[in-house]
């Protein structure tokens, strides 16, 4: 009985609700879900997994990086990269609102014990000089800079792409410095597709990648860790210490295999479903600014602060759910279950919106 009070609560809730708090909450499709019924599966901590070895080998692959590991989330993918390229006492230069270090329940001193040098920048993006000018000198009393992690596209910093001729100059740099440059990709098909930039010319920037296959790629659960031979196979170990060595996970793989195989493209659809909402919210009476939408995210910045939580209200009492994102801001994630008659929908609702 009680699984099923909880399954209509669900039901009433998510399956009229437009639900734009996040491109995590998109659901697997029929297709995605044929494809993991069908999927071979074995034992993934002796290897033997077959759906899984092929989401890591394809992946690798896609990025033109020698390996990859499937984990059972970003947050994981991340902390395990952190914890194999940094040492305790160690220091990582990364944007302050980066989630590595804001959304990782802090992770990096917790799993690693490693401190943070945060440094600001536009719409969570850093600059060649910025880093430059962090990276600690051989001096006893400081910490030994031994990372420098990047976001793209930056989740707080509203969907920002990274510029790619900032990319390469940092890459350049941390080359010359001997320090290892991850990415924290979790949306970076959503960066890929709204430039020409080949994918692996992206990828031969960094030392380690994370990419999440649960956002806007639609995949139930996982994310990929990318990097050298060596790199994965220390992270299968820190993966394993982490709790995080998964048996016949293939089911869940397949689901990320279709994805990458499949969603990568339409991403662009979500794109302009975004573009729609930015121009909606300009027009508002309450909105002061949106961040020029450069993806999937949308962040009004409201005239009045304490209209945030009567916005979100509202939003919900006509069926669509927006997340609070800071005093006197809300986002839209527009995502694979978002179609083009929800954003009409969405539209006319903000629209009669009146404060
Ligand atoms: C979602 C996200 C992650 C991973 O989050 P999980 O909830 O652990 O999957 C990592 N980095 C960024 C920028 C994200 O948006």
């Amino acid at each position: 009985m009680i699984d099923c009070d909880f399954f209509i609560n669900e039901f009433t809730y998510t399956w009229n609700m437009i639900d734009f708090r996040s491109d995590t909450v998109t659901k697997p499709s029929k297709a995605m879900k044929e494809a993991m019924f069908a999927a071979p599966v074995g034992d993934d901590v002796f290897k033997e997994d077959p759906t899984i070895n092929k989401l890591e080998q394809y992946a690798a692959d896609l990025f033109g990086m020698e390996a990859s590991i499937f984990c059972a989330s970003g947050t994981q993918t991340n902390q395990i990269a952190i914890n194999i390229h940094v040492q305790p006492g160690g220091e990582v230069i990364t944007h302050e609102e980066s989630h590595i270090y804001k959304y990782e329940g802090g992770g990096i001193a917790k799993n690693t014990g490693a401190s943070v040098r945060l440094i600001r920048g536009n719409r969570g993006r850093m600059s060649l000089e910025d880093v430059q000018k962090w990276v600690n000198p051989d001096d006893i009393h400081l910490p030994v800079t031994q990372l420098v992690s990047l976001e793209d596209t930056s989740n707080r910093g509203g969907g920002a792409i990274y510029d790619f001729e900032e990319i390469k100059k940092i890459s350049t740099f941390c080359k010359q410095q001997n320090l290892p440059l991850h990415l924290d990709g979790a949306r970076l098909m959503n960066s890929m597709v709204e430039n020409d930039i080949e994918l692996k010319e992206y990828a031969s920037q960094f030392d380690s990648i994370s990419l999440c296959l649960s956002k806007g790629l639609g995949a139930p659960v996982g994310s990929l860790l990318l990097g050298t031979k060596d790199f994965v196979h220390s992270a299968r170990r820190v993966r394993k210490v982490l709790g995080g060595g998964m048996r016949q996970a293939g089911i869940i793989a397949a689901g990320g295999l279709y994805a990458l195989e499949n969603n990568i493209e339409r991403l662009k659809e979500d794109h302009q479903n975004a573009k729609l909402l930015e121009t909606a919210l300009n027009n508002c009476s309450w909105v002061s600014e949106v961040l020029e939408v450069q993806t999937n995210i949308v962040v009004a910045i409201l005239k009045e602060n304490s209209h945030r939580d009567l916005i979100v209200q509202k939003m919900l009492d006509a069926g669509i759910s927006v997340m609070a994102f800071g005093p006197g801001m809300i986002r839209f994630v527009t995502h694979l279950d978002i179609s083009q008659d929800d954003i009409s929908k969405t539209i006319q609702a903000i629209n009669k919106i009146e404060l």
